[in-house]
């Protein structure tokens, strides 16, 4: 563990020289199904708090959910008809399935329950309760009072030209419900007028969600109202004259509050594909992938990667490698490839305990063995390579016509060693002696065996399946195949 998140003590080291108590802030807009580059973000707060808190430090970990961000766009993934709320925050678009209190809720909850799973403890806000209760009210009104100032900086630091119409609230259009539309005329006190393209004029309370700071102003307004001090996020953000640079002047000219250090990372790659991405459906979403690996192995692959570099994600065999190398560290006895064997001779769970106890596990630990066996069954049904995939067959297969007499002289003696107490790796070395003694290529003894029990020539590592089977079967199919 420690030399994994050796990049987290290092972070760790650098934060604790800016003080002891500190608020590590997380946060995505919520518009498309959450993926694992999402979780990348939170593994990586959750881990230097982690350390920080180990260090004796003062630590809050915080998620900020922008609910209140604006549709951008019809996706692919919504149903006919989302098109008319482009434009309207998150949180006020109904729920494209129905089950949920909002658009922002239904992609949200997911994401809240994989949290809880990889027990990461964490305090979770959302945008249009914060705009709603007024948390915001005192921030937006110092932007709109140094609204030029922000401007400028505006201007300087992102190299953009700033309209004379610009102001950093957005107003809310009670007429079209709209956030992104209309334009503010002048304020006093907590009321802004507008002027929305839908034609409506209006006077909106920005104190009740009246209105949202626009992105730039926004990040370092709440940097000041929860008093973050640390925060990961998306290198996109850290370019030059970007959101960052912007954040860190506003935060200190317009609120007097040093900004958070920052920890920007790298995306993660969906091999074959891009960049992961909500709104291209670019994904492999936290759900599909916790159902396939047990949430710490997840929390494995992120730590195991400095934050700046990209992760380039591969779901189909890289990622029981990735399940194998993570339980060799932590010796968990069954290898995870050896459970995708399983599941396949297996019918049911009794037959994969079964299976486990004729190979010598001990099986004590059902509730592990569940988990993992559901998590094998799910690997291959939805990523694994078809090389990976086979099928007994109940009836010896008609390729077996095919095999050489060597071939079934081979089979005729293997099925006499079927029985004599052996382990897997032993029953292996008597493949390549058996090989030896007819006088043929092992991997024709190999290949012949895979016709004999799955009508095709490649198969699962040879000493673990056969041990795998039950005994009488495997002794008579032998023969048989040596007979044909
Ligand atoms: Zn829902
Ligand atoms: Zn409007």
């Amino acid at each position: 563990m420690s030399e994994t998140v050796h990049w987290a003590d290092v972070i760790a080291e650098d934060v604790l020289r800016r003080g002891n108590r500190h608020v590590v802030a997380t946060g995505i807009t919520p518009s498309g199904p959450i993926h694992i580059g999402n979780m990348r973000e939170v593994v990586i707060a959750d881990a230097v708090c982690r350390v920080l808190r180990d260090r004796g430090a003062d630590v809050r970990l915080i998620y900020i959910a922008d609910t209140y961000d604006p549709l951008r766009r019809a996706y692919p993934f919504l149903p006919d008809g989302y098109g008319e709320h482009i434009g309207k925050p998150l949180s006020e678009i109904p729920d494209p399935d129905g089950c949920c209190p909002n658009y922002a809720e239904h992609f949200l909850r997911p994401f809240l329950n994989s949290l809880g799973w990889l027990e990461v403890e964490i305090t979770v806000y959302r945008a249009d309760d914060m705009y709603k209760s007024g948390m915001y009210a005192d921030l937006i009104g110092t932007a709109l009072e140094n609204r030029d100032g922000i401007a400028k900086t505006l201007a300087e630091v992102a190299g953009t030209s700033i309209p004379s119409s610009w102001s950093p609230l957005n107003p809310l259009c009670e007429q079209c419900g709209r956030i992104t539309d209309a334009i503010v005329k002048g304020h006093v006190g907590k009321n802004v007028d507008y002027k929305c393209m839908c034609g409506h004029h209006g006077t909106a309370d920005f104190s009740k969600g009246g209105g949202k700071l626009t992105w730039r102003v926004d990040w370092p307004a709440r940097w000041k109202m929860l008093d973050i001090t640390v925060e990961p996020f998306g290198k996109d953000h850290a370019v030059a004259g970007g959101s960052y640079d912007t954040g860190v002047r506003i935060s200190r000219e317009i609120y007097g509050h040093e900004p958070p250090y920052p920890i920007p990372f790298e995306h993660i790659f969906l091999k074959g594909k891009g960049k992961m991405s909500s709104s291209t459906g670019i994904l492999v979403s936290i759900q599909e992938m916790l159902d396939v690996i047990p949430p710490e192995v997840l929390r494995h692959l992120f730590l195991r990667t400095k934050p700046e570099k990209h992760i380039e994600f591969d779901p189909g065999m890289p990622l029981l490698n990735l399940i194998d190398e993570y339980d060799r560290i932590h010796e968990w006895k069954i290898p995870f490839r050896h459970m995708v064997t399983i599941v396949q001779i297996a019918h049911d769970f009794d037959g994969v305990l079964e299976v486990l106890r004729r190979s010598g596990y001990d099986i004590s630990d059902l509730n592990a063995i569940g988990q993992r066996s559901l998590n094998a069954r799910n690997w291959l049904s939805k990523f694994a390579p078809p090389s990976v995939k086979f099928k007994v067959q109940e009836t010896l297969p008609v390729g077996v016509k095919k095999l050489s007499q060597k071939q079934k002289l081979a089979l005729g003696i293997l099925a006499d060693e079927i029985g004599r107490k052996k382990t897997a790796g032993e029953l292996h070395d008597e493949i390549y002696k058996i090989a030896e003694e007819v006088g043929i290529d092992p991997s024709d003894v190999f290949k012949a065996v895979y016709v004999a029990l799955l009508g095709k020539s490649s198969g699962p590592r040879a000493g673990w399946f056969l041990v795998s089977l039950e005994g009488n079967f495997l002794r008579k199919r032998l023969r048989e195949a040596s007979k044909a």
